[in-house]
């Protein structure tokens, strides 16, 4: 199945999407790498979600990519008597240590790690940033603080702390557990959830030991600050809009998610954009002029995914969002501005063979009109590189990986076959050109622009490119 798009579909899944006829009609409709969340599902549930997803990917012949996202740190208050109390604002506000029931002048923070790193002047923010208060002392064993935007608070309501950087990784005894049951069941991607350091990517990397890659969620204002380090860190990231929200002014999204993007387009590694894209698609078969227009400016700043979270999970439309968001993709690249938007942010080459090879194939590609770039890629590293060079060329990937290929679902304009390395040169050329007549991508009598590495089958050696003819035996050969 051949999209009309480069840019790739993330679908989470959900009470509204997880039977197999659901999710054979979501990838019909466009999903391209399916996300369970952990906040939400069973490992029972991911297990049988991943049974049936790779049973889809049988049934379609085409790789498809399985992220697991883990729920992270979500920090909580205690319980409150009568589970709710009202906090006005310029009231003062107790958190401390004692686990009996709330009131309307205290509750527990069952997060010891928080009375050790606030300190006065800094922000709390109750049930995803609606009661903001300001702390003015922290006495070790109880944080008080002002009301600053006041109203109702319920038991167990989550708590962030944007200007704190807390003494904590970005992983939970449940996330190395349910990590450990993503990676025994054989996953692609793992995001992690409230990262603030790149050591805290770092951790996630040694135990997940290349079976998984590592996509890192940016929510977290001090992730912000070292969005570089991490970026280096990490497989993938995801602008993670919900939370970010949260902890930063929602004014300021926007630009981070342009920053974002960019930096990570900048270090060729993939960018997922996320959150209430076409949020209203929960509830209607039609999304918002300004969904619309959130979908179209993440395709135009080149993203590698756009991800629907609730639409696809528990929304009563989650095929039609999927449909909708293909469609809008497809539109906007279609659109006359996309290529000059979108190559307005490319960058130079980095000094390396792959990156030298991929910069040529896509100049080569464009000056003579050829019809595909076709990259030999076993771990997916040299694709990573043909697709950071975004080309108006659709981009074949071939591996002989299935890892790789399920991988790559998520990476911008790539299209994973999985075939066997080529015996000699003549099997390369051969092998592509047949390749890339069956999937549609060239007619005999067109030419492709191949890269590979020489010698052939030795990961990380791309050192070649092959100008080829895709003659009348591709076809004949089929
Ligand atoms: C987000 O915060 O935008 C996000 C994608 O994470 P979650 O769905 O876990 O809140």
């Amino acid at each position: 199945m051949r999209r009309n798009r480069r840019v790739k579909i993330v679908a989470t899944l959900g009470p509204s999407s997880s039977d197999p006829d659901t999710i054979g009609r979501l990838f019909a409709a466009g999903a391209d790498v399916f996300r369970i969340n952990m906040s939400h599902a069973s490992t029972g549930m991911l297990r049988e979600l991943h049974r049936i997803i790779r049973r889809t990917e049988v049934d379609h012949g085409r790789p498809i990519g399985i992220l697991v996202d883990l729920q992270g740190p979500k920090l909580r208050i205690g319980d409150l008597a009568d589970d709710k109390v009202a906090l006005d604002e310029g009231a003062f506000f107790r958190f401390d240590r004692n686990t009996e029931a709330g009131s309307p002048q205290r509750v527990c923070l069952p997060h010891p790690e928080i009375f050790q790193a606030v300190t006065a002047g800094d922000t709390l923010l109750l049930d995803d940033g609606k009661l903001r208060l300001t702390v003015t002392e922290n006495a070790q064993d109880a944080i008080t603080a002002k009301v600053v935007v006041g109203g109702p608070l319920a038991s167990r309501k989550g708590i962030s702390l944007p200007d704190t950087v807390l003494p904590f990784g970005a992983m939970t005894e449940k996330d190395r557990s349910d990590l450990d049951f993503a990676l025994n069941l054989g996953v692609d991607w793992i995001a992690l959830s409230f990262v603030q350091r790149a050591e805290d990517v770092a951790e996630a990397r040694k135990l997940a030991r290349g079976r998984a890659a590592i996509m890192t969620k940016l929510e977290k204002p001090a992730a912000i600050d070292q969005l570089d380090p991490i970026i280096e860190m990490s497989d993938a990231v995801m602008v993670a809009r919900g939370d970010l929200g949260v902890e930063m002014p929602l004014e300021r999204v926007p630009g981070l998610q342009k920053r974002i993007t960019r930096a990570a387009r900048h270090a060729g590694k993939p960018v997922v954009v996320a959150t209430q894209m076409l949020e209203s698609m929960i509830a209607s078969p039609v999304p918002t002029r300004a969904e619309v227009s959130d979908v179209a400016t993440a395709v135009f700043e080149g993203a590698d995914a756009v991800m629907l979270s609730a639409e696809s999970a528990a929304g009563d439309y989650p095929v039609e969002a999927i449909a909708m968001m293909d469609k809008v993709a497809v539109e906007v690249e279609r659109d006359h501005m996309y290529d000059a938007v979108v190559h307005a942010q490319s960058t130079e080459p980095e000094a390396t063979g792959p990156d030298a090879i991929s910069a040529a194939a896509r100049t080569v590609a464009e000056t003579l009109n050829l019809a595909a770039i076709i990259c030999y890629t076993s771990s997916g590293a040299t694709g990573l590189r043909a697709a950071r060079e975004r080309p108006k060329q659709p981009i074949l990937a071939l591996s002989p990986i299935t890892a790789t290929g399920r991988r790559l679902a998520l990476v911008w304009g790539l299209y994973c076959v999985l075939t066997n390395d080529p015996d000699d040169l003549d099997d390369m050329v051969d092998k592509a050109c047949r390749i890339a007549y069956q999937h549609g991508f060239a007619q005999p009598g067109q030419r492709v622009i191949i890269s590979a590495g020489v010698p052939l089958g030795t990961p990380g050696a791309t050192n070649m490119l092959r100008v080829a003819f895709v003659g009348d035996d591709a076809a004949i050969r089929e």
